[in-house]
């Protein structure tokens, strides 16, 4: 599939959160609470307004650490109501939880070199979909990403990457390579064409992803993290 459609889906799915605001979330809003005083279950379009103003309290110094409490840990002993989903890079800088300044529950994270989609992630990924009803998955690639530029060097130097190293090279591969060779910054630039791709692949992968996002029920979306800025901007 061609870049152009991945562009137009991801955005089709981005379009979709802001449809589904502006719409009163078209009956797929939470039914009324029986406790009056707990919160709305969250929309895609809330969920990914929450995870924006929490990145925005991190990069301007006004980290709250919310719901890392003991009083926290005990509240979620028995359960937990993630309000999104992360597929990120293992990278020890783009810890979710930190840079969208969340806590305990918040976030089901799913974590990977190179934040690649493969059958083991898709399945933990569909288990939080299928078993909390979180209405969000967002994809986050970050600036210098070790494991692009190390595709990057198999690419265009050769040789193997030792042990099973060569496993994200080769799941990086077809993504990355198209991009040697070309004008600009090319870790950059693979850099988002991967957040694209591996959004592409949710939808191409997974039944439940395609099911949830035409029901309005799952927002998809793709995004990068800034090394320098800690901001994270929505890619697509
Ligand atoms: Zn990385």
């Amino acid at each position: 599939m061609s870049s152009q459609n991945v562009s137009r889906r991801s955005l089709l799915a981005a379009g979709g959160l802001t449809a589904a605001g502006a719409a009163g979330v078209l009956g797929l809003a939470a039914p009324a609470s029986a406790h009056p005083t707990e919160p709305p279950a969250p929309t895609p379009t809330t969920a990914l307004n929450r995870l924006i103003a929490g990145n925005k309290r991190f990069y301007k110094g006004d980290a709250r650490h919310p719901h890392q409490s003991l009083k926290d840990l005990h509240d979620l002993a028995s359960g937990q109501h993630p309000f999104a989903i992360t597929l990120g890079c293992a990278d020890s800088r783009v810890s979710p939880e930190i840079l969208f300044d969340q806590g305990l529950g918040d976030l089901f994270d799913n974590r990977v070199a190179g934040n690649i989609v493969d059958d083991l992630l898709l399945g933990s990924i569909e288990f939080a979909i299928e078993e909390f009803g979180v209405p969000l998955i967002v994809v986050v690639g970050h600036e210098r990403c070790g494991a692009i530029v190390a595709t990057i060097d198999a690419i265009e130097n050769g040789g193997e990457a030792p042990g099973h190293i060569g496993t994200i090279v080769e799941a990086l591969r077809p993504v990355v390579e198209p991009l040697v060779g070309g004008p600009g910054d090319v870790v950059e630039a693979a850099v988002k064409a991967n957040v694209l791709a591996q959004v592409q692949a949710l939808f191409d992968q997974s039944e439940i992803v395609r099911e949830k996002v035409h029901e309005g029920a799952l927002g998809v979306v793709g995004a990068r993290y800034d090394l320098d800025n800690g901001k994270v901007t929505l890619v697509g």
